[in-house]
């Protein structure tokens, strides 16, 4: 029941019930007509829609999700094969068209999770990774997907220091493997790596002849995340105008925050197929995120991803439990804090109407918003927990306890959370992989000495 959550902390907050839900109007706020026949009050603009920046967003966007590849190469993360089907199965159950599952090459239980997903009867197009080596491909072939994201160099960095190869090598390794590929029956979408940084004349030279060699999609990507929205658009535009025919993808990195900024910039230039991880999950600062992308375009532009939102905070945490990369206390959308309110201005105006604090309503994804009790709260948010619990109380008696709250808040230790800061700081970095105890263990194992001298 939309706009009625509650929870233990949580004073009753209805939803004003004579006004619709921004995030569904998208710019029709002003014309729409609700059952009785009265036309609703313009109190909000939506210049996204009226101004016709939502109706630039072309139609047919599909997400590639990559939670169970890019977002197993978040450091310290490991899914067991039967931890990835079973994300692949909500990914696919919410409708998820496409998913990279992993890099076959990698292990044999990489290569055992990947060909149970593509063996899964799952509906979404099942891809795996792999270098133009052809182990690789072969790995991949021999795992049943329906498609291989065929990875190489773009940057000249990258082919120098990384593969050492010349870009002729470069160039040759990536058509030989694109075309074993595709003769073996498996689609292939060509991915070149740090292609922001890469000479643009090469990096085009390279599609068209893997398009030429059967490649059916262009994935482009912001590996190191140097890209803002408007280079996004400068570099599509020059793409657009160069490659032969081919569907474009973008694969975004967020190491200064702009991942979502930049794929929503690359959809509105033209890009069908935009890469992200749940969670944001994904190598260093991790990749654009899924319900960050999926709820923006849906919320703020209006558009229809096909995907069902209303299992996105049951998404983000099944992943954050598998991953045991817990999600920040502060991050949009499914972070602790996202609908969660205490200043006694913020909780007044969300029960008088939830859209004066909430961009959206939590219940759209799946999750409720909460009111916390503490230094901030004022009255109106404790009379509406004391009437939502059927408890009756005078003015004076919320005033009582309004000021009972304020100082029991601020007069409690803060000593607790300081602790869990710091057992969190210690556990992350004990949990992110092998310890370094574990390592050398490991190493006598293999027949190596102890370190001769201390750890730096
Ligand atoms: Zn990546």
């Amino acid at each position: 029941m939309i706009g009625w959550g509650t929870t233990a902390r949580t004073a009753a907050a209805p939803i004003n019930p004579t006004t619709r839900e921004l995030q569904v109007v998208a710019g029709l706020y002003t014309s729409e007509q609700r059952g009785n026949g009265i036309r609703e009050e313009r109190l909000v603009h939506n210049y996204l829609v009226e101004a016709g920046l939502a109706a630039r967003i072309p139609k047919g966007i599909r997400i590639w999700e990559e939670t169970l590849r890019d977002g197993e190469q978040t450091p310290g993360v490991a899914y067991t094969p039967e931890e990835k089907v079973r994300i692949a199965r909500v990914l696919d159950e919410v409708h998820v068209p496409m998913m990279d599952v992993g890099i076959p090459v990698v292990s044999s239980e990489e290569a055992r999770g990947v060909r149970m997903i593509a063996n899964a009867g799952l509906d979404a197009t099942i891809m795996a990774a792999a270098r133009t080596v052809r182990k690789d491909v072969e790995a991949c072939i021999a795992c049943d997907v329906d498609e291989i994201a065929l990875f190489t160099a773009g940057s000249d960095l990258h082919i120098k220091h990384k593969l050492a190869m010349t870009r002729e090598q470069v160039k040759e390794a990536a058509v030989r493997e694109t075309e074993y590929a595709v003769a073996h029956g498996v689609d292939v979408s060509f991915v070149t790596e740090d292609t922001f940084r890469a000479d643009l004349d090469f990096v085009v030279d390279l599609y068209d002849a893997c398009t030429a060699a059967g490649a059916h999609r262009a994935v482009v990507c912001d590996t190191v995340g140097v890209m803002t929205p408007p280079g996004i658009t400068w570099f599509f535009e020059q793409l657009k105008r160069r490659l032969k025919p081919t569907e474009l993808s973008f694969h975004g990195h967020n190491d200064f925050g702009l991942a979502v900024a930049n794929s929503l910039a690359a959809v509105e230039a033209g890009v069908a197929v935009p890469h992200t991880c749940v969670n944001g999950l994904g190598e260093r600062s991790g990749n654009a995120s899924f319900e960050e992308l999926v709820l923006s375009l849906e919320a703020l532009y209006g558009y229809d991803t096909g995907i069902d939102i209303s299992r996105i905070y049951e998404l983000s945490q099944l992943v954050e439990t598998l991953s045991g990369i817990p999600v920040g206390m502060h991050q949009p959308l499914v972070g602790h804090n996202a609908f969660a309110h205490e200043s006694g201005i913020h909780a007044h105006g969300v029960i008088k109407h939830t859209a004066t604090y909430e961009p959206m309503q939590p219940e759209k994804l799946g999750r409720q918003r909460t009111f916390v009790f503490g230094k901030h709260t004022g009255s109106l948010a404790v009379a509406e927990k004391l009437r939502g619990r059927g408890v009756e109380a005078t003015p004076e008696q919320v005033a009582a306890l309004v000021k009972l709250i304020k100082d029991f808040a601020e007069a409690r230790s803060k000593g607790d959370q300081q602790a869990f800061v710091v057992s969190f700081r210690d556990r992350a970095e004990r949990r992110r992989g092998v310890t370094d105890e574990e390592f050398w263990t490991l190493g006598q194992k293999a027949g190596l000495g102890r370190p001769k001298t201390a750890a730096k």
